[in-house]
């Protein structure tokens, strides 16, 4: 099946071709002649997928699929969330700049409930517990449907490995938990992730169309 992947994200484009498999001939925005950055400007990942796969079949017309995905982490109160690929500001392309915020704004949350505590106040229990988030939506003969996956983890206190994309390197998923996400391979990353599980629930849905 020849279908729009909306993003011009390599790694995603490499994890979804590895997730979905030889049935499926991705074709990107890039292909179409599309290289304008697509605007995500919602207030949740779902809004941001929709309007990331709507774009393109506004300008396309064929059939076509976006993720959006955020990290969110307990001791944050659910941030990054929605601004995961703009946190430390910039374009959302500088990865180090944005694992740096995050684990700077993290040890800044921990020292402020360690003083509150001191003093007596009760604070709510707040730990490095952390999780991915993916909605991924579909755009078939015009149709809208939308799929969600969820990993859970932590986040390490150091950043540490060199593959995958985004925050990898401080991600340490429940299922590996001796190594961030960016120290196992991409076959073992994909078994696991929010992308992975969004987009296996995305192509069943395919089959049972097809059946
Ligand atoms: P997007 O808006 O869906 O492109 O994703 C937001 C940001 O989340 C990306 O720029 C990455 O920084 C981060 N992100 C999404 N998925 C992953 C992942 O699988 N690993 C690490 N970071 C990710």
């Amino acid at each position: 099946m020849k279908i729009i992947f909306a993003t011009g994200n390599r790694g995603k484009l490499n994890e979804a071709t590895g997730i979905l498999g030889e049935g499926f001939n991705l074709v990107t925005p890039a292909d179409m002649g599309i290289t304008e950055e697509i605007p995500e400007t919602g207030n949740s990942l779902a809004a941001n997928s929709v309007q990331k796969a709507k774009y393109i079949y506004d300008k396309t017309g064929c059939d076509c699929f976006a993720d959006d995905s955020g990290l969110e982490v307990e001791i944050l109160g659910g941030a990054p969330g929605v601004y995961t690929a703009r946190y430390a500001g910039g374009d959302g392309h500088d990865f180090e700049a944005n694992m740096d915020k995050l684990l700077d704004e993290m040890q800044k949350a921990a020292r402020e409930a360690a003083a509150a505590r001191s003093m007596g106040i009760s604070t709510p229990h707040a730990t490095r517990r952390a999780q991915f988030r993916t909605v991924v939506t579909l755009i078939l003969g015009g149709k809208v449907t939308s799929f969600e996956g969820v990993l859970k983890g932590k986040i390490s206190l150091a950043k540490s490995g060199t593959k995958g994309f985004g925050y990898d390197p401080v991600f340490i998923a429940d299922e590996y938990p001796e190594n961030t996400l960016a120290e196992v391979s991409l076959e073992q990353k994909n078994e696991i992730s929010h992308r992975g599980k969004a987009l296996r629930a995305m192509a069943e849905y395919l089959q049972t169309l097809e059946k």
